[in-house]
């Protein structure tokens, strides 16, 4: 399962003085088997109970069981000490389209980093860029998603690192609108990665998407182990806090979310949802400015994650899916 930052915009073009606008986004599906990856894992592994085999390889279908155990820790043997830093090496692939590629300032990789790790920094996990390689005549972001991802296995295998986080940076064609029957579809990706997955240890992101305050951090929050704020692959999470360790993202410090298809009932000045309620009666008050939302940002509001989020990245960066990743641990003084 992928999950990317995808934003989909249809207008209704039948009137214009009728034009709707909608806003709703796309969680898309990857399901694969087994397949061999050059990805290998940390030799004590077959030990751990937690951890998920097929063959000598990690599959992508058995990411979940190895989040469930995750979740299902808490709150007891959460990671809640931050006495350590701990530091991730990333590798920069930019990969330059035939024609027409974006140019990558370095200057934006720095900052880029920068944001990353002021996002992360509560979290005591920081990155260092290890390095930047540019790759000529590559794959576009539309190449790469088409038929639901299918070239995109070939693609990590082909470029990812062994010991580094790698993020790729691809051009897109910019051709984001369709118009069919009078109505106009537009649809973006952003950025796309595997939830906590052995053998997918990559982002990829649109290189226009590169300084987005929201958009790197949102995919290492995935990459770290969270779920988006709107999940509801086990029912929708009720207002009333109930379930909230079973259902949504399984996390009760983030408030029931009904995802991106209701901002139009936030005051984004306020960063509120105002007005929009559950069957009985509740009003939905999402955490607007979550950095795992899918809305847009506030007026004069930072993103944010919460503490359990922060505590869930770290229980997954020591985790035996990511620590063969650490570059190195430094005490906090
Ligand atoms: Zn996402």
């Amino acid at each position: 399962m992928a999950f990317g930052f995808i934003t989909f915009i249809y207008m209704l073009k039948c009137l214009p003085l009728y034009r709707i606008f909608g806003l709703m986004i796309l969680l898309l599906y990857l399901c694969h088997g087994c397949t061999s990856s050059k990805h290998s894992l940390a030799a004590d592994c077959n030990e751990k109970e937690d951890v998920f085999y097929c063959e000598d390889t990690i599959c992508a279908k058995d990411y979940h069981g190895h989040i469930d155990t995750i979740y299902k820790q808490m709150p007891s043997d959460m990671h809640y000490d931050m006495d350590q830093t701990i530091y991730f090496p990333i590798v920069f692939k930019i990969h330059n389209a035939a024609n027409n590629p974006r140019i990558v300032n370095p200057k934006d990789i720095t900052q880029a980093v920068q944001i990353l790790n002021e996002a992360f920094l509560p979290s005591a996990i920081q990155f260092k860029l290890q390095s930047v390689e540019k790759i000529s005549e590559a794959n576009t972001l539309q190449q790469i998603t088409e038929n639901t991802y299918e070239a995109y296995p070939a693609f990590s295998k082909k470029y990812d690192e062994l010991d580094a986080i790698t993020i790729h940076l691809l051009d897109d064609n910019g051709e984001y609108c369709e118009e069919q029957d009078n109505i106009v579809s537009c649809r973006r990706v952003h950025g796309f990665t595997y939830i906590l997955n052995y053998q997918y240890p990559n982002i990829v992101m649109s290189k226009p998407d590169l300084l987005n305050e929201k958009v790197l951090p949102h995919e290492m929050g995935h990459f770290f182990g969270l779920f988006h704020t709107h999940r509801d692959m086990e029912g929708e999470e009720k207002i009333i806090r109930s379930d909230c360790e079973t259902t949504g993202d399984h996390l009760c410090s983030t408030p029931a979310d009904p995802g991106p298809l209701y901002g139009i009932y936030i005051d984004y000045t306020r960063c509120e949802m105002i007005g929009y309620t559950d069957q009985n009666g509740y009003e939905y008050k999402p955490m607007i400015n979550n950095y795992m939302s899918y809305y847009y940002p506030c007026y004069r509001r930072a993103f944010t994650f919460t503490e359990e989020q922060y505590i869930v990245m770290r229980t997954a960066a020591l985790s035996v899916v990511r620590n063969y990743l650490i570059e190195e641990e430094i005490d906090n003084d």
